[in-house]
């Protein structure tokens, strides 16, 4: 007896949804330790690049953004 196995095809649709908000990061590469966590805006995370270059001198950053997507079954 040959094992089997049926799959069903369900269409779904995957699309952002903004009620579980956004968050923004930056990080200095160089530094593992040097990221401004998450914050709620872009503003507040680039706001922490310029400082970090004052103390640093480094002056090129990763910047981070997360949103939520969800995911519903067509009808
Ligand atoms: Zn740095």
């Amino acid at each position: 007896m040959t094992p089997r196995t049926a799959y069903r095809y369900v269409p779904r649709t995957i699309r952002h949804t903004s009620e579980a908000g956004a968050t923004f990061e930056a990080h200095c590469p160089p530094d593992r330790n040097a990221h401004s966590g998450l914050l709620a805006t872009q503003e507040a995370a680039r706001e922490r690049a310029p400082r970090h270059t004052g103390r640093a001198s480094h002056t090129r950053f990763r910047q981070v953004m997360t949103d939520h997507a969800r995911v519903s079954r067509d009808e």
